[in-house]
């Protein structure tokens, strides 16, 4: 294969805290084996329009720290096509790109998966979501930072809510995966858990409040993933006041600050461990697969085993949550 002197690299999906650490990572690695780098910004969208911009060290400094994606994120439909791909292929030529490195999902590496099929490039990706839904690898860049901001968020809920005795329902981000919830829901002491990934909650979250109501504690947290089966948090909390309108019942729906502020230690630990694992994948003429973290160690999954696989929520920690519960 032809030596790589030019790669790109960019963020695509939702943005996650840690992906400029990634990006930092990606550009001084390359700058370190003497290979160009270019940003793609707002990704693939970015790509199609031929926003590109040249990246050095000098560049990247002094952004480790800070949360978003400073080349910017975007859905891109178009990329979804053949056409789109084709206009975005043709501008990586004319830019003399040899490689690309995306940092995002798992609809990212879908995308960068058929783009190296359909025009022989190789790309790597670099797990960047708060979600941590990726199959292949223990954590994605984003998902420890998200879960401290949630936690701490709680804790606060937790001082008003003692204070009136009330029953708090807290919705967090998780369209279709419970991970921040399960985990969150763990560390702040919830007595209850939404998540979508359990079936027969309506029945659970029922007896749990029956069995509640004899017991002394003067407030309850009930943590619910926005994708949970029953609906949102207002959605359930609407429903147990009118079967329980002895409750003093209150929501709160943490949204967009789940995604922002700065990285923690650990996801700029990551980030930046990823991103050179990025570029080293690439010198070790890999293509088509995702670099990822498990038991410690950095490994290489292919893309079509990461979007084909689903990662399921452990049941030990389901069984935590249950047991801590009471
Ligand atoms: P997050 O988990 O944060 O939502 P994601 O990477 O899964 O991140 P998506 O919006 O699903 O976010 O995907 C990002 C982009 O990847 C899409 O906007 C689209 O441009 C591209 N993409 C997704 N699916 C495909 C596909 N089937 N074919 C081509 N491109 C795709």
């Amino acid at each position: 294969m032809a030596k790589i002197k030019k790669i790109a690299v960019l963020t695509s999906g939702g943005d996650a805290p840690g992906m400029n650490a990634a990006v930092r990572a990606v550009v001084r690695a390359a700058q370190y084996h003497k290979i160009k780098v270019v940003g793609i910004e707002h990704g693939y969208e970015g790509m199609i329009n031929g926003e590109f911009v040249d990246l050095t060290s000098i560049d990247v400094r002094n952004i480790i720290q800070r949360g978003g994606t400073f080349l910017r994120s975007a859905r891109s439909m178009e990329f979804k096509t053949k056409e789109g791909r084709a206009t975005a292929h043709q501008n990586l030529v004319e830019k003399k790109i040899d490689a690309l490195i995306v940092i995002g999902g798992d609809g990212t590496f879908t995308g960068a998966g058929l783009f190296s099929q359909e025009y022989d490039i190789p790309c790597i990706g670099i797990p960047g979501t708060i979600d941590n839904d990726i199959f292949g690898t223990d954590f994605t860049i984003g998902f420890d930072t998200a879960l401290n901001t949630v936690v701490e968020a709680i804790d606060k809920i937790k001082d008003t809510a003692n204070s009136h005795d009330r029953m708090f329902f807290i919705e967090v981000m998780g369209r279709d995966a419970g991970f921040i919830a399960l985990q969150a829901g763990i560390a702040t002491g919830a007595e209850a858990i939404l998540i979508p990934e359990v079936e027969g909650q309506e029945d659970k979250l029922k007896e749990f409040i029956l069995t509640e109501s004899h017991n002394k504690k003067s407030s309850h947290i009930i943590l619910v993933a926005e994708g949970n089966k029953l609906g949102g948090a207002h959605e359930v909390a609407k429903k147990v006041a009118e079967d329980f309108p002895d409750l003093n019942v209150r929501v709160s729906v943490l949204g967009h600050i789940q995604r922002g502020g700065a990285p923690t230690a650990f996801d700029r630990f990551l980030a930046s461990r990823l991103g050179v694992a990025a570029v080293d994948a690439l010198l070790d003429n890999q293509r088509s697969i995702m670099v990822g973290y498990t038991n410690h160690e950095v490994v290489h999954v292919p893309f079509n085993k990461t979007i084909k696989g689903h990662r399921n929520v452990s049941k030990e920690l389901l069984e935590v949550a249950d047991i801590l519960s009471i």
